[in-house]
């Protein structure tokens, strides 16, 4: 499978390759701390050679979506958890905070100026991508002293051409993602250029996505280069939704813990554990493992249905599909566009 083309897909659009006309910036400096939001018309940056970005990487961004309801209506989900957690990338990356209220009000000015840019199409949205970098020029090794902090908003179909088909995925033994201590809670740009030569060779294995394992023991699995990930796991005492804990080497997925929340509802225990490689290898011959999955604001829930490593490979259920993740999909795009009611107030309509 592969990141949708317009060729593929001709009534679905690509992921990310469209820009609405307009973004929202702000400045901060040393001096005066965070300018008023901007609205403007899109357009391209001027930046010296010599700005820090470009040298030692402080990069921070987020994703979330503006969807349609089915009446209409255009609504974000949970965007003061996209808001947390870029203080949080902010401050591992020794980076300014922006405050909660101004990342939400930036996403809402944005929005709301472009509100014919977020698709009607089933499926679709209009995925938000704030961002922050470094723009101080000088090459001292330091945090910078100015900074941009801008979104920029694109109407997209889904992140996979294949929609709810099952991937296959290449556990990796040669690339770690993180490492205690590191950045790997963070949302910040080199961890994704770090990631993408796993990312490669899992496509030479005929993969659609890389799964890392922990940087210690190489046996764990964290997450996919930029999805968490899930097994249903039924031991006997009826289907577990099993997941590894966040830590400082795990992003704390949105989607993840919405999952997680939801669970119970649709009749699943939860469990946030450690998982061996092994043990999901023995536990997909066994029937144990039932269904795994990857999950993300871009991807939602996409089931995976075949896993590769170094020493061989197997089948997760039967390799398609499976009905919790179809179910919990369900469950999660239906509160998103408003076809499920939002009991817990993660809706933010605009
Ligand atoms: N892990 C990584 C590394 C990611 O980049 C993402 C996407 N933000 C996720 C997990 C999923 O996070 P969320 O559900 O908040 O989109």
């Amino acid at each position: 499978m592969t990141i949708a083309a317009s060729s593929s897909a001709p009534r679905s659009r690509p992921f990310g390759v469209a820009f609405a006309p307009a973004t929202v910036t702000a400045r901060w400096t040393v001096a005066d701390g965070w300018s008023e939001l901007r609205l403007d018309p899109l357009s391209d940056l001027s930046l010296s050679p010599a700005t820090m970005i470009f040298h030692y990487g402080q990069a921070i961004f987020e994703g979330l979506k503006a969807y349609r309801s089915a009446a209409g209506d255009v609504r974000l989900f949970r965007p003061e958890r996209n808001a947390a957690r870029f203080q949080a990338s902010a401050r591992r990356m020794s980076m300014p905070e922006l405050p909660q209220e101004t990342f939400v009000a930036a996403a809402e000015l944005l929005v709301d100026a472009q509100r014919e840019q977020v698709p009607v199409e089933a499926g679709h949205s209009l995925y938000l991508r704030p961002f922050m970098i470094a723009t101080e020029a000088t090459l001292g090794t330091r945090p910078a002293n100015e900074y941009l902090f801008s979104i920029i908003a694109s109407p997209s179909g889904p992140y996979f051409s294949g929609g709810f088909d099952a991937i296959t995925v290449w556990a990796t033994h040669d690339y770690v993602r993180a490492a205690p201590g590191g950045t790997g809670a963070a949302k910040c740009a080199g961890n994704y250029a770090g990631g993408m030569i796993a990312q490669r060779v899992a496509a030479e294995h005929g993969c659609d996505q890389v799964v890392f394992l922990d940087a210690i023991e190489r046996r764990y699995l964290e997450e996919l280069g930029g999805m968490n990930i899930f097994l249903v796991v039924d031991e006997g005492g009826g289907p577990t939704l099993v997941t590894p804990p966040t830590s400082d080497t795990i992003l704390d997925g949105i989607t993840r813990a919405s999952l997680l929340e939801l669970a119970p509802d649709l009749g699943l225990t939860t469990a946030e554990r450690r998982v061996d490689l092994a043990e999901w290898e023995s536990g997909a011959l066994a029937g144990t493992v039932l269904e795994a999955f990857a999950c993300g604001t871009a991807a939602v829930v996409t089931p995976i249905g075949r896993v590769r490593h170094r020493d061989g490979e197997f089948t997760v259920g039967d390799g398609c599909a499976g009905q919790w993740s179809a179910r919990l999909r369900e469950r999660l795009l239906g509160i998103q566009e408003g076809v499920v009611e939002d009991t817990r107030g993660w809706v933010h309509p605009l």
